[in-house]
């Protein structure tokens, strides 16, 4: 089966499709099963439920957070509540607890955990769809179970990479592939044009018809961007303290 374990919808600040459109698009592409863990938004078990009931593929509730322009991005598989820890260790020990799946994404880009493995993530996203220039680079040199996902922020961007794994279409056999290193990445990076194709209907969309809920989605960043910058300072204040 084909699995996209990474796609955003517009439940992100940064994405303009309807889950309900990413998922039959990624069902007309030949995917069966895709993860949506938008950013800093949980997508719930009863969310994925029902969005798996209507198009028939297997739905993945998650999350991707860390702050979506300055610190490096996790990803939480089939968990089933909203983590807000601002410590990578703390957040990896939620997923745990959670029997969730921990990911890496995009691991050698300014937003990803290179050190992944060090660190304990579950797995790696070998593959990124929207990175193309880190991809090639490196895949997954620390070889911890992989995954792959298009990262996909509108309709244009689906399709082009996926995951290969051979195994009872469930939620929990999917999760489980992964945890086993049951998967392999497939397919390519996102074509140039249809990468470029997000940004007129980002603008469009999010930015020229609901002008109030940019403005205070931007807000929300900058006001994220501040009480990370708070932090860190803070730990180097502490460091130098002691
Ligand atoms: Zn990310
Ligand atoms: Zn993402």
């Amino acid at each position: 089966m084909k699995v996209d374990f990474h796609v955003h919808t517009r439940r992100s600040v940064d994405a303009v499709h309807s889950p309900r459109k990413m998922v039959k698009k990624a069902r007309d592409a030949g995917i069966n099963a895709i993860a949506i863990p938008d950013h800093s938004r949980l997508f719930s078990t009863s969310e994925a439920q029902r969005l798996s009931r209507e198009s028939g593929l297997v739905v993945i509730p998650g999350i991707e957070g860390g702050n979506i322009a300055v610190r490096r991005h996790w990803i939480a598989l089939g968990i089933d509540r909203q983590i807000t820890d601002t410590r990578t260790d703390l957040v990896l020990e939620s997923i745990l607890q959670d029997s969730g799946v921990s990911v890496a994404p995009h691991p050698h880009s300014q937003l990803g955990y290179g050190n992944y493995a060090g660190l304990g993530f579950d797995a790696v996203e070998s593959l990124d769809g929207s990175e193309p220039g880190s991809n090639k680079q490196v895949m997954n040199i620390h070889r911890i179970p992989e995954v792959a996902g298009s990262d996909s922020h509108a309709l244009s961007m689906l399709g082009f990479c996926w995951t290969e794994v051979n195994v009872d279409e469930t939620l929990q056999s999917v999760l489980e592939s992964v945890r086993r290193g049951l998967c392999r990445h497939a397919g390519s990076t996102v074509p140039f044009f249809d990468l470029f194709c997000f940004y007129p209907l980002y603008i469009r969309d999010r930015i020229l018809r609901q002008p109030v809920a940019a403005l205070s989605a931007a807000r929300q960043v900058i006001r994220d961007v501040c009480r990370v910058r708070a932090y860190e300072s803070s730990c180097r204040n502490c460091r130098m303290s002691t």
